[in-house]
């Protein structure tokens, strides 16, 4: 390998960006992390667990910051975002801007900050269904594992409190933004996704009705460390739903919303289902879906669903739903199979929206789905979800071969 060339930089730090970051360290390479958010690990680590070993997200992700903590030739900046890029192959020059960083890296977690804060924030990692004081940890298993503070809502030095009780004198809430200007040889772009705006899809009736959630959602309000810790609560009255409906491919596979498969939420579902199964023996769980699509490991999944007689898998695609008094909800759907109009009152609704991909503010060229497009400039390569809907297996896959690309 060339001494001589420059790191390579990936941007975006989740499961994809992450495994590439470490691949290519491995190897001896220098490489450089940008990440939006205050933490790696993207939306993997708002996960209950994943498929298809239904293991917690820690499984994949500690091991990996854990080399990533270990291997000096990776440099990584959070609450981060690439601002320019010029330049060509084996000489970019990029310039990043960080975010006031009030926390500094001397913070030992010890909480004491968020004890005495006196401000509240909506909770961005539960979906804003909690709140945390301004002065936040963003999560139990956040990397880098550091406290935060909320630009949004802190007070600053009129409030101080923060401050003072700091004993490790880690605060200084006079930081500004920071500009970083680096040479590197190859940019892999891992930026991913974002769900899709369940808003939009006004017939699923998402904005009116509390008791309808999106598959994200989910995911938080039945973690461990989520909404509920291990509960499914419905937000209008605290009970635990008797019927569950799943609503497959709300916004997807539709020209007024997103065209596209976004290949995963069948799967979700699944898992969401078998998940309900799990906790509630004998909760009624109705999926309505277009076409059950789920692929190698997954398809256990279904053939496990099948088997459970509590779960109805309905093919029909759900035209309405609306709320009726007890906040209770009707689904209208066509049963395509039997070719009769259906109606189902479930106490729950989640709406398995689909994936849109992150907004990058870079001047790189997209498909026809607004993904990163494989066709850029030499020395750009953009890796998993940021070009195209894929699960995690698939993304380290990916992210491995992006490795390989950035290097040579
Ligand atoms: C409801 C649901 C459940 C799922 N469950 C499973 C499952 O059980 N098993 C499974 O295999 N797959 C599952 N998936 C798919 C899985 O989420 C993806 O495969 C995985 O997140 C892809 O990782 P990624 O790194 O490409 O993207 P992401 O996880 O989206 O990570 C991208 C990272 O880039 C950062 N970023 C974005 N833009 C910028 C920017 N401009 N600058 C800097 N950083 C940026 C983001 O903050 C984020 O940290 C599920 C998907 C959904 C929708």
């Amino acid at each position: 390998m060339d001494k001589t060339q420059k790191p390579v930089l990936i941007i975006g730090g989740g499961i994809s960006g992450v495994t590439t970051v470490v691949e290519i360290a491995e190897v001896g390479k220098e490489v450089i992390l940008i990440e939006k958010m205050p933490y790696l690990g993207g939306n993997v680590v708002k996960f209950n667990n994943y498929f298809p070993k239904l293991c917690p997200p820690t499984c994949g992700l500690e091991i990996n910051f854990r080399r990533i903590k270990q291997n000096p030739k990776i440099k990584y900046f959070t609450s981060s975002e690439v601002q320019e890029i010029s330049g060509k192959k084996g000489n970019f020059k990029v310039k990043i801007k960080t975010s006031p960083q009030y926390i500094k890296n001397n913070c030992t977690a010890c909480g004491k900050c968020a004890e005495v804060c006196p401000e509240e924030r909506p909770d961005n990692f539960n979906y804003g269904f909690t709140k945390t004081k301004a002065a936040y940890l963003p999560h139990e298993m956040a990397f880098p594992f550091k406290y935060q503070i909320d630009d949004e809502y802190c007070k600053k030095e009129s409030c101080n409190k923060c401050v003072e009780a700091c004993e490790y004198n880690a605060i200084d809430l006079s930081a500004k933004e920071e500009i970083t200007e680096l040479e590197v040889s190859s940019i892999v772009t891992a930026t991913g996704w974002e769900s899709y705006d369940a808003s939009k899809i006004e017939n699923l009736n998402y904005s009116d009705s509390k008791n309808i959630i999106t598959n994200v959602e989910f995911e938080r309000f039945i973690a461990s460390n989520g909404v509920n810790e291990n509960k499914l609560l419905r937000l209008t009255d605290n009970t635990e739903p008797k019927k569950v409906a799943f609503v497959q491919c709300a916004g997807s596979r539709d020209e007024n919303h997103l065209p596209y498969c976004s290949a995963v939420c069948c799967s979700a579902s699944l898992k969401h289902a078998l998940t309900i199964q799990e906790l509630y023996p004998t909760t009624e769980v109705k999926i309505f879906y277009i076409d059950m699509r789920v692929s190698g490991r997954n398809e256990d999944f279904l053939i496990k669903v099948q088997e459970n007689k509590n779960i109805e898998l309905v093919k029909g695609k759900v035209g309405k739903i609306t709320e009726v008094e007890n906040n209770n909800l009707i689904l209208e759907a066509e049963d395509i199979l039997s070719g009769k109009k259906i109606k189902y009152e479930a106490e729950m609704v989640v709406l398995a929206t689909g994936i849109v991909p992150s907004e990058i503010k870079l001047n790189l060229n997209t498909n026809e789905n607004q993904f990163i497009s494989d066709t850029q400039i030499e020395g750009i390569i953009p890796v998993a979800c940021s070009k195209k809907p894929m699960d995690v297996s698939s993304s380290v896959k990916d992210a491995t071969a992006a490795a390989v690309k950035a290097i040579q």
